[in-house]
């Protein structure tokens, strides 16, 4: 083929696979238009999972006639004017693509009113092509219904999922715009049933209430910080709520960020929530936490991802500290009898007590802080080496926070041992326990990111007899399996076939590793636990054994990802990992005078 210019038609259609992926992402777009337009209410009616119809009606600015044509252009936008504008955005929208792009792979109608415009406009374009376009009587605002998505693309069409999985993606999606902007009113409809609401009472907890139901809401602590703009810092605000340690879920998904009013994902700022409740919370439970980060326009690039779901801080340790800080503290108030515990191991030495008089919103019964408590609750003093919110800058922003001081590997005893050196002394790690914790830390972080985790293919499958009754009650957790990183699948009447294991077991004996698996599978524990407990063995499975004998390399490699391990003291089942013996006690020993 010689080279050509591709039709605008056809361009809009490439453009719209980056933004319009899935039904959700139309709603996501038209709603942040509705948002954008300054509407109070906003109404979405989606059918047949947004494959049919996706409506969303707004009482927002609507659009001025003469602009109607031209908003359905690529690149035309009313939010955007200059290359500097972009430094400074303050829009959901801005790069002027969605309309278009929905519109080159749907039929589109929309009829809008421009408030201070008496007729309003109606506009028809199917796949990118004008249809009609007239004046109509309206109120004043905007009704935009894209039907048929993807009938022009069928390879799109194709990667549609189920339309009960498109459903929920759009009440997940409703549910953030609802607690980012508690002063609108959302209603969906899906299929004629209202599936979500809001109130637009301008209360983020109201919204909660919906989107948590109210025995949890009662569980929410409110979170309240504002840090100070300095020459070094911007000044940041973190406010929403975040769970008490004794409701959790088992990944992160109940962790909502938003930045400026826009939901995002941000694994360090997620791991800055969890981080924050170290030591409050079993190993695989996760809190819920709604937070709304708040910065200056300046100092946040939403520029960077196509559907802006990323953004760039231009300094992210800031943003990092206030929100670790924010959750630390309200969790501190709380009083919370774990987190005495914690904060007292933590301060091994001296402390100063700092009393506290702040108040929840919710009356927290039994952990309601009184006088007495709060006199006597105990904040560990800084030290650098240990200090959690000391976060080190690398290439890639900053690192997670460290939980150990620095350890300098000296050698290994026993096969068994790890000896290392650090500033207070002597530290031994047992090499099995600290691997299977560092495995295992390591594997829930990209489970819970929901990459999936990394597999390895065997050379040849591997087929294993199992028991009736293990056959049975593995075939019920083929997918849990597969979310693990193996792939199985059932190959006789009690046999299966294993074809691919996480990559951390490559080295393992495969089907050693599935029979543990349909042991612990049989036990039939509930699923948040049986996860746990999977990932538990598998590590174990994966860990240096007592009696490997390990590399330099192997050890300070080891000792490095330990030190950022959010519970480096025990393994995933329980076991102490180090065993520190201090300058001081070692002199005791050999009767040495301090
Ligand atoms: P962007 O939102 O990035 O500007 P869009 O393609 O989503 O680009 O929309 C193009 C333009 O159409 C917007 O800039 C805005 O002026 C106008 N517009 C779209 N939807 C609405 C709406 N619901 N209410 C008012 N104006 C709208
Ligand atoms: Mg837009």
């Amino acid at each position: 083929m010689s080279i050509q210019i591709l039709s605008d038609q056809l361009v809009s259609q490439i453009a719209a696979g980056e933004v319009v992926e899935r039904p959700a992402s139309v709603v996501k777009e038209l709603l942040e238009n509705a948002l954008d337009a300054g509407a109070a209410n906003v109404h979405v009616t989606v059918n047949g999972g947004g494959r049919k119809l996706i409506r969303v009606s707004d009482d927002g600015s609507g659009i001025p006639a003469d602009e109607v044509r031209l908003a359905f252009t690529r690149h035309a936008t009313s939010k955007l004017r200059t290359a500097e504008d972009l430094t400074a955005i303050r829009t959901l929208g801005f790069r002027g693509e969605a309309l278009a792009s929905i519109a080159s792979v749907s039929r589109v109608s929309m009829t809008t009113r421009h408030r201070s415009e008496a007729t309003g406009t109606t506009i028809r374009i199917e796949g990118g092509a004008l249809v009609s376009h007239q004046p109509a009587g309206a109120p004043a605002g905007t009704i935009i219904s894209v039907e048929n998505l993807f009938y022009n693309t069928p390879a799109r069409l194709k990667f549609l999922k189920k339309e009960t999985t498109e459903k929920r993606h759009v009440v997940t999606l409703m549910m953030r715009y609802a607690m980012a902007y508690p002063q609108v009113r959302f209603v969906l409809e899906q299929d004629g049933r209202e599936a979500f609401r809001s109130n637009g009472s301008g209360q983020l907890i109201d919204v909660l209430a919906h989107v948590l139901g109210l025995a949890d809401v009662k569980e929410m602590l409110p979170v309240e910080l504002a840090t100070a703009a300095s020459e070094s810092q911007p000044a940041v605000s973190v406010s929403g709520f975040t769970s008490l340690p004794g409701l959790t879920r088992s990944d992160r998904s109940h962790i909502a960020l938003f930045v400026n009013g826009r939901w995002i994902q941000d694994a360090n700022l997620t791991y800055a929530v969890v981080q924050a409740y170290q030591g409050l919370l079993k190993p695989g439970r996760y809190p819920i936490s709604v937070l709304m980060i708040g910065m200056s326009p300046e100092d946040v690039d939403v520029n960077v991802h196509p559907t802006k779901a990323e953004v760039r801080f231009r300094n992210a340790n800031a943003v990092f500290a206030a929100v670790q800080r924010g959750v630390r503290r309200v969790l501190a108030d709380a009083q919370s009898p774990h987190l005495r515990e914690s904060a007292l191991e933590r301060s091994a030495g001296e402390s100063y007590w700092e009393p506290s008089h702040r108040d929840g919103l919710f009356n927290l019964g039994a952990n309601s802080p009184t006088g007495t408590e709060s006199a006597s609750r105990r904040v560990p003093r800084h030290d650098p080496a240990y200090d959690p919110t000391a976060i080190p800058e690398g290439p890639e922003g900053p690192a997670k926070p460290r939980t150990l001081p620095v350890l300098r590997v000296v050698g290994q005893v026993g096969a068994m041992y790890v000896v290392t050196e650090g500033p207070a002394g002597m530290y031994l790690i047992d090499q099995y326990g600290a691997h299977q914790r560092v495995l295992y830390e390591e594997f829930m972080e990209a489970y819970a990111l929901g990459d999936g985790i990394t597999r390895q293919g065997l050379a040849a499958p591997q087929t294993v007899d199992l028991s009736v009754s293990e056959a049975e009650s593995m075939e019920q957790h083929f997918d849990l399996l597969a979310s693990l990183g193996f792939e199985v699948e059932p190959f006789g009447p009690t046999t299966v076939a294993l074809r691919a294991v996480p990559v951390m077991l490559q080295k393992a004996d495969p089907e050693a590793v599935l029979r543990g698996m349909a042991g612990i599978i049989g036990s039939r524990a509930e699923r948040g636990a049986l996860e746990d407990r999977l990932i538990t063995y598998i590590c174990g499975c994966a860990a240096y054994k007592a009696g490997q004998v390990l590399s330099l390399d192997d050890m300070q490699s080891l000792v490095r990802r330990l030190e950022r391990c959010q519970s480096p003291q025990t393994s995933p089942e329980g076991a102490t990992t180090i065993i520190h013996m201090s300058g001081d006690q070692l002199a005791r020993e050999f009767r040495r005078r301090v």
